[in-house]
């Protein structure tokens, strides 16, 4: 079957890619003059890598996409490294890393820290 996918972002990449291994003819149309949509890269002349032009980030437990780095060979490219979060309001830094940061973040109620830790380890 002939198919054609509108958009070479994430979403019309990965389709197309899980499309072909049934052995459609997938054409892909794309508006822009580059691939990745919202998490298009660009590169200047001297760099090695390519950056996104928007921060993104993966956990450990997204599985689809971690699997489909897996499954288009690029497995060894990941890393995973130690990050460290603050958050900048009424001109003072709070660490946002620990259950603790977030039980000492004022800015909210005691009501509204248990919830935030909640949903994040709800998240998780
Ligand atoms: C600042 C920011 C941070 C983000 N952080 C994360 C993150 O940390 N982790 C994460 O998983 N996700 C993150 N996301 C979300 C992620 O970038 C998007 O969910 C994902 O890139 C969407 O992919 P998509 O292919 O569905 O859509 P898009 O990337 O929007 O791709 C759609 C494509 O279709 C093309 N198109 C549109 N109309 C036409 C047309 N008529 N003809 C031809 N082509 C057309 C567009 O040019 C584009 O290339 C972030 C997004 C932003 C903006």
């Amino acid at each position: 079957m002939k198919i054609a996918i509108i958009g070479a972002g994430f979403t019309g990449l990965a389709a197309g890619l899980k499309l072909s291994r049934f052995h459609h003819q997938i054409i892909i149309f794309e508006k822009n003059n580059s691939l990745g949509g919202l998490a298009e890269t660009f590169q200047l002349p001297s760099w090695q890598w390519a950056v996104e032009k928007h921060y993104h980030h993966w956990f450990t437990n997204d599985k689809f996409a971690l699997n489909l780095i897996k499954e288009l060979g690029l497995a060894d490219n990941l890393v995973f490294p130690k990050t460290e979060t603050s958050l900048f309001l009424h001109d003072r830094i709070y660490p946002f890393n620990t259950p603790g940061d977030v039980l000492n973040f004022t800015p909210l109620t005691f009501a509204e820290r248990l919830l935030t830790g909640f949903i994040t380890a709800y998240l998780k």
